[in-house]
């Protein structure tokens, strides 16, 4: 699945939708989300369209350690590692998943309660 035209993500892996982008390589890119559910909330995202993660599992390509690294990454430059970070990965309708191009989400700056609603 090399792009999908209607899909979000994939134009915002492509420069054809803007987006605050903070880090970007070959196979991901993170960005600021467009509706912060904190002060920091930023989404790390492969730049082939991959439905979710039983897709890429199918495609075999590790993508998704990669995106925890990146995550990791840019908290880190965010210099919110030291106080903690929440990642969420909303997979699946049933889950929250409205943009069907797998995603995590990295939130910091806020208390984070448990469980997650
Ligand atoms: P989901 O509910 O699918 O896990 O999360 C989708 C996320 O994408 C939401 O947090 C939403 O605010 C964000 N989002 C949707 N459209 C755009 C967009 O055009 N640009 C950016 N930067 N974020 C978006
Ligand atoms: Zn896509």
């Amino acid at each position: 699945m090399a792009e999908n035209d209607d899909c979000i993500f994939c134009k915002v892996a492509r420069g054809k939708l803007p987006a605050y982008i903070l880090y970007k390589d070959d196979h991901v890119v993170a960005f600021h989300d467009i509706n912060p559910q904190a002060p920091v909330h930023v989404l790390i995202v492969p730049i082939k369209h991959i439905p979710d993660l039983e897709a890429e599992a199918e495609e075999g390509e590790g993508l998704v350690g990669r995106m925890f690294q990146v995550a990791a990454r840019v908290a880190g430059e965010l210099r919110f590692a030291k106080n903690g970070y929440r990642l969420v990965l909303n997979n699946g309708a049933g889950a929250g998943q409205i943009v069907p191009h797998l995603h995590l989400h990295m939130m910091s700056g806020r208390r984070f309660a448990w469980p997650p609603g």
